[in-house]
C-alpha cells in the first residue's frame, strides 16, 4: 500500500516535471506503461489496417509493368492520411526533429514484421540526401530501422544506399509520373556485391505512396545480387 502510494507520488512529480505526450493524438500520458511507450494504448488499439500487400502491388501497376516491380511484400504498420493520427507523429520526426518517434513507431512495425514471420538478412533504411539529414539531424528511415532492428534482431546496414541528389520532398511532388521520374537514378549503392549476393533485404522507409522511391532502391539491390526485397513502412497512403 505505502508502495503504491510512493508510486502514484513519483509518477505524478515526473508527470509535473517531464509530462510526456502520445506520439498519435497528442494527449498528455499519465499511466506509466504509456508513458514509456510513447503513446496510449487506446491510440494503438485503434490505429487502423494498412493496405494489404497485394491491393498495393496492384496499385503499382497503374505506374509500372510487372517486370519492373522489384520490391516483393509491402508491410506498412497503418493507413496513411492527413486526417488521421498517424499523420501527427509523421510530422513529428520529420519536421519538428524528434527522432524518438521515428524509434518508437519502429517497434511497432518491428512488431508487425514478426507476425508476418519475414526473416531477412540486412535491414536497409531508405536514404535521404545527406544535406538533407545534416539539417535534420537524423535520417528518420534508419530511426525507423533502429526500431525494427531492436526487435527483429537482423542486421542493420544504415549506409548500404545513398542518395546522389537533393530531390523535391516526394510529399510536395502531386503527379504519380512526377513522383516517379522524380527519383530515377537518384540512389547509389555502396560496391560490395558480395554483400548482397543472394540475400534477402527488409528495406524500411516512412511513407509509401506510390512506391517509386522503395521500387527504385529495390532494383538497385537485386541488381546488386539480393534475391529478394520487402519493404517495412509506418505508413501506406490509401491510394497513389
Ligand atoms: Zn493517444
Amino acid at each position: 500500500m505505502i508502495k503504491s502510494i510512493t508510486h502514484n507520488v513519483v509518477d505524478s512529480f515526473l508527470e509535473l516535471i517531464a509530462p510526456k505526450h502520445c506520439c498519435f493524438c497528442a494527449d498528455k500520458l499519465y499511466d506509466n506503461t504509456d508513458r514509456i511507450n510513447g503513446y496510449c494504448h487506446s491510440c494503438l488499439e485503434h490505429l487502423p489496417e494498412a493496405p494489404l500487400s497485394d491491393l498495393v502491388h496492384e496499385r503499382l501497376l497503374h505506374s509500372i509493368s510487372s517486370d519492373d516491380i522489384a520490391i516483393n511484400e509491402i508491410i506498412g504498420l497503418t493507413i496513411y492520411n492527413h486526417d488521421l493520427p498517424i499523420h501527427n507523429a509523421i510530422f513529428d520526426f520529420k519536421y519538428h526533429g524528434i527522432s524518438q518517434t521515428a524509434y518508437t513507431l519502429g517497434i511497432l512495425l518491428g512488431h508487425k514484421i514478426l507476425e508476418k514471420h519475414i526473416m531477412p538478412d540486412y535491414i536497409i533504411p531508405v536514404p535521404i540526401h545527406p544535406a538533407k539529414q545534416r539539417e535534420r539531424g537524423y535520417n528518420q528511415a534508419e530511426e525507423i530501422a533502429k526500431g525494427v532492428h531492436t526487435i527483429i534482431k537482423i542486421p542493420l546496414i544504415p549506409f548500404a544506399l545513398k542518395r546522389t541528389l537533393y530531390t523535391a520532398s516526394q510529399t510536395t511532388v502531386t503527379s504519380s509520373a512526377a513522383r516517379w521520374k522524380n527519383v530515377a537514378d537518384i540512389f547509389n549503392i555502396s560496391d560490395e556485391k558480395a554483400l548482397y549476393h543472394d540475400k534477402t533485404v527488409l528495406l524500411v522507409d516512412d511513407v509509401f505512396t506510390t512506391g517509386a522511391t522503395t521500387n527504385n532502391c529495390a532494383s538497385l539491390l537485386l541488381q546488386h545480387g539480393a534475391k529478394r526485397v520487402d519493404i517495412a513502412v509506418i505508413g501506406i497512403t490509401e491510394r497513389l
